[in-house]
């Protein structure tokens, strides 16, 4: 820190001196000249007393001294005389010495004889006196010779004085030395005195200051302690917090690139599908739209094709849902790979997949890409142990003849899809408006059958069940009628299909149960009996795992005898079941007869069948109506009368509509006949009334 107190005794120091210094000598000069000019006037007193005294010998000196030299002046009367005179002036003065000069400069008069004729015309002095100015000079004259004779160490005053006469004219000069050696010694002696005080009272005043500088100091020094104190704090303040903020930037710019990362994720995962990497919906459709609005400016034409795996569902129900992920993910990459058309293709979710193909030309070129896509399939996809063949169904609908927007032509190409599928597996179709208006009528239909079970506009009819020798009865199938206010009577052949596609089938198929088992028991309360009674059953309901504690509730409510209840099942119900043989022996428990619907229409495989808790095969009505017209129908009810009886399953044949049918059939061991030859399904009072035995 800078050292107040040192600079300031330095600083003050050299000033005190200096002060000093300067101060003494300046007040010994204004002395001296003070001195000089009292002792010049009275040198000027002395010479006027000198010149009225001393008037006439004066005088005669003056001229008699003209022209003569330096002996004819000390040895002249008039000098002698004047002489005799100063020396009685000067006595008790301070006066030591006087000079007479004569106008010409020529010492005529001097109290030391020996300066006598001295020659003083180039004198300052002399001639300053003779313009009538009085000169003096102070000086220190180690001896002189006075009229008292020779003295030592001495300060005189000289004046040279003009001796004026009474006309104004200058006469001479006179040279008077005053001794003032009494006032210089005193001079000297106050000069000290008042360069000692000068010097106490600087050094007074410097040592004041000096404590108040030093005590400035010693607060100075305090507050830059306290100020290098909180200096000191407020670095390692300083120091904390910029570490602090240097953790939260590092942990800021971490979570930005975390967020950034998150974000694009995101961004990745908003536009694509998590599973096989392709674009998702979403990405889709904004192609789409972007392309719709191109084509729709350049008058071009696209396609949409949505694509539809045909047995995705078995895969996933039997094989699990880990399989079914990787048939996907195999799936979109030959998509992706073999299929050279495609302008874009995302999964929409499920076994869903949609393409756009952009700048169509013709429909063939479509159908091309249609016919490329179903190619990929042929080659069975290889997933670890499985080998798993697979086909697709392709519903292709065009810009701009199918549809102006995205939503229209993407469910458009939805509604060809399911008319592919309709066709059978792997196929494609191209959209056509009637599909629309099915599609509208099954919306419509779908409406009206959701309110058909509360409005009561469903009921349950039966058809008989007979012996084949014996032609009594031996059971019915309950088979669902609807009545609707709006579409008259409607066969289930239309409205099951929809039923089961909706879901609606659920109630549907329980409320047949019910109120068939309920039909049943009331019956036989009332003394008919109907030995057995078929309901049919979809694989919608024997999927709800609430199934059988449904059936087990409606079995109690109606006081049921299960013995008396068989459930049919067409085949491909019971392919499609993921564990479908734990599902039919836990309705066998309930000691429910099972029946296969429709045999012979399916590809089951027989020894699957053999192992199977099914104890009837329904043979489809269009075998039976080949009899007696189609050999290979006839050949096909022979085989499955021969596995049924090897494989020990009672076989009933539905569709009878002949006696020869009927023959035929009992010809070859078929135990049970179904058809309009013993009856159509009739509502459960005309059934009664014709099957109930008169009492
Ligand atoms: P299905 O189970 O094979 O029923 C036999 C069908 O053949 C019935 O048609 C019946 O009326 C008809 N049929 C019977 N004998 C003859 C005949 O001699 N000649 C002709 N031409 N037809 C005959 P329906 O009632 O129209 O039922 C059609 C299908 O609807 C049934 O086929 C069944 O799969 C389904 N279905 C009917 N009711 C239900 C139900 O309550 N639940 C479920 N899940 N499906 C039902
Ligand atoms: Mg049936
Ligand atoms: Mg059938």
């Amino acid at each position: 820190m800078f050292n107040l107190s040192r600079y300031f005794s330095t600083v003050s120091f050299i000033l005190i001196v200096m002060a000093a210094g300067v101060l003494g000598p300046l007040y010994r000069v204004l002395s001296i000249q003070q001195m000089t000019e009292l002792a010049e006037h009275r040198n000027v007193a002395m010479a006027q007393v000198f010149e009225s005294f001393l008037g006439s010998p004066l005088a005669s000196l003056m001229s008699a001294s003209l022209g003569r030299d330096a002996a004819f002046l000390k040895n002249s009367v008039e000098s002698e005389q004047l002489r005799g005179s100063v020396a009685a002036l000067m006595r008790n003065t301070s006066v030591v010495k006087v000079k007479i000069y004569s106008r010409i400069g020529v010492t005529v008069f001097s109290s030391d004889s020996a300066q006598l004729g001295e020659d003083k015309l180039k004198n300052p002095g002399f001639r300053s006196a003779m313009s009538g100015k009085v000169l003096s000079e102070l000086t220190h004259r180690n001896t002189i010779n006075t009229f008292e004779g020779e003295r030592s160490d001495i300060d005189v005053l000289s004046s040279y004085v003009p001796i004026v006469n009474k006309d104004g004219s200058i006469e001479g000069v006179f040279e008077l030395y005053q001794d003032v050696s009494p006032f210089v010694s005193q001079l000297e002696r106050s000069l000290w005195w008042v360069t000692a005080c000068v010097f106490a009272v600087f050094m007074a005043l410097y040592l004041l200051q000096f404590l108040v500088v030093r005590r400035a100091q010693g607060i100075l020094e305090e507050q830059e302690g306290r100020i290098k104190a909180a200096r000191d704090t407020l670095e390692i303040q300083v120091d904390a917090r910029t570490e602090e903020l240097r953790r939260a930037n590092t942990q800021l710019k971490a979570e930005i690139s975390e967020r950034r990362q998150a974000e694009s994720k995101l961004n990745y995962l908003a536009y694509h599908d998590p599973l096989t990497g392709l674009a998702n919906r979403r990405c889709f459709i904004e192609r789409l739209e972007e392309s719709l609005r191109e084509s729709g400016r350049h008058a071009q034409q696209l396609a949409v094709l949505f694509i539809d795996l045909d047995q995705f569902k078995q895969v996933n129900d039997s094989l699990g849902h880990g399989v079914g992920d990787e048939l996907l993910v195999a799936v979109a990459a030959r998509l992706s790979e073999h299929v050279r058309l495609i302008d874009m293709l995302a999964r929409l979710g499920g076994d869903e997949f949609i393409c756009l193909m952009e700048a169509v030309r013709s429909e063939d070129e479509v159908a091309v890409l249609a016919r490329e896509i179903i190619a990929a399939f042929e080659l069975p996809f290889g997933l670890g142990e499985h080998e798993l063949f697979l086909s697709a169904s392709i519903g292709i609908s065009l810009f701009p003849g199918d549809a102006q927007g995205m939503v229209d032509l993407m469910r458009n190409a939805d509604t060809a899809m399911y008319r592919a599928k309709a066709i059978g597996r792997g196929q494609y179709h191209f959209y056509t408006p009637e599909m629309t208006r099915d599609a509208k009528e099954r919306i419509r239909m779908e409406t009206l059958l959701r309110r058909a079970l509360d409005n009561g506009e469903l009921s349950v009819h039966l058809q008989p069940q007979v012996d084949t020798r014996s032609e009594r009865l031996v059971g019915a199938e309950a088979l669902l009628r609807w009545n609707s206010p709006e579409l008259g009577q409607v066969m289930p052949s239309r409205f099951i299909p929809l039923a089961e596609e909706s879901g609606i089938i659920i109630p549907l198929g329980n409320w047949v149960l019910r109120e068939t088992c309920r039909q049943v028991m009331q019956w036989r309360r009332s003394g008919f009996d109907l030995p057995q009674v078929s309901v049919n059953l979809s694989v919608k309901q024997l999927e709800r795992p609430e199934f059988i504690e449904t059936l087990g509730n409606i079995l109690d409510e109606t006081g049921m005898d299960a013995h008396c209840l068989k459930l049919e099942l067409t085949e491909s119900v019971v392919m499609g079941v993921g564990d479908a043989h734990g599902l039919l022996q836990r309705l066998r428990d309930f000691g429910i007869s099972l029946a296969l619907d429709d045999f012979g229409t399916g590809y089951s495989s027989l020894s699957y069948l053999k192992m199977l808790p099914v104890q009837q095969l329904k043979i489809d009505q269009s075998f039976v109506t080949g009899i007696g017209r189609n050999s290979d129908d006839e050949a096909i009810i022979r085989t499955v009368m021969e596995l049924a009886t090897s494989l020990n399953f009672e076989v009933v044949a539905e569709g009878v509509e002949t006696v020869e049918q009927a023959e035929f059939l009992a010809k070859l061991g078929c135990q049970q006949l179904q058809g309009y030859l013993h009856g159509k399904a009739v509502a459960p009072d005309e059934f009664r009334a014709r099957w109930a035995l008169p009492l």
